[in-house]
């Protein structure tokens, strides 16, 4: 489902170029879950920004579900990752003050999906990461573990095909952390998405099927 080649991202700073990315050839099918590792600075999260189609590589191509999405306008780029790219963030980035069904609901409101529609497709999600009594909670009466859990249904709510998750257990302490990514795998496995995660650390990668490693820009190993 993805296909990148020769992909190079360059960045001025000053008179130098940082290569923030200098070379990498990999694919990743469909339903694949994939942790993209690598020490602090080695382009992780460059990289899938660039996956993402949230920034544009210096050379290269980027396939993905048959788009060349290097080639993507802002306007295409920004349908194309309304169509086929969701997010989990280290941060949650839940709206604090709404309850959990509003914060899954929320992007779904963007897509123009009428109100009893959207709050039933997110009570359905807020219930699939066992969260089916929390639906009202507000974001900052939950803890990290429920937020993230919510941050995941709002993931998968929009119906991605590929979802992208960096350091999404960043805040979490460690059994925490091994709850969130089981069920993250797991439901991301059942619902047929291909997840990939950008962690910088190695037991983490460990929950996931395959790993990419990046070290000075480059895949190593
Ligand atoms: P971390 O584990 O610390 O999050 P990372 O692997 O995600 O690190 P990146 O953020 O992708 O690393 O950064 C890769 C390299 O590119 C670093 O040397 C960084 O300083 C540089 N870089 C990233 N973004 C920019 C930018 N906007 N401008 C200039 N240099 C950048
Ligand atoms: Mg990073």
């Amino acid at each position: 489902v993805i296909k990148v080649s020769g992909l190079y991202k360059y960045y001025k700073v000053g008179t130098q170029y940082v290569h923030a990315l200098d070379g990498l050839d990999f694919d990743i099918k469909k339903g694949e879950f994939c942790a993209i590792v690598g020490p602090s600075g080695s382009g992780k999260s460059t990289l899938l920004n660039m996956l993402a189609g949230l920034e544009k590589p210096s050379k290269g191509e980027i396939v993905i579900a048959g788009k060349h999405i290097e080639k993507l306008n802002e306007n295409q780029l920004v349908a194309f990752r309304r169509e086929n790219v969701g997010f989990i963030f280290q941060s949650y980035n839940l709206l604090q003050t709404m309850s959990a069904v509003e914060n899954v609901a929320m992007p779904l409101m963007f897509r123009g999906v009428p109100v009893k529609k959207r709050l039933a497709v997110a009570n359905k999600y807020l219930e699939l990461v066992g969260l089916k009594k929390q639906a009202n909670q507000k974001g900052n009466a939950m803890s990290g573990g429920q937020q993230q859990r919510v941050g995941i249904a709002r993931a998968l709510a929009m119906n991605p095909k590929i979802i992208f998750a960096d350091e999404p257990t960043g805040n979490l302490d460690t059994k925490t952390t091994g709850e969130v990514l089981e069920l993250m795998k797991d439901v991301v496995s059942k619902a047929g998405k291909t997840l990939i995660m950008v962690t910088h650390d190695n037991h983490i990668a460990d929950f996931a099927d395959r790993r990419i490693r990046i070290v000075d820009g480059k895949i190593s190993d």
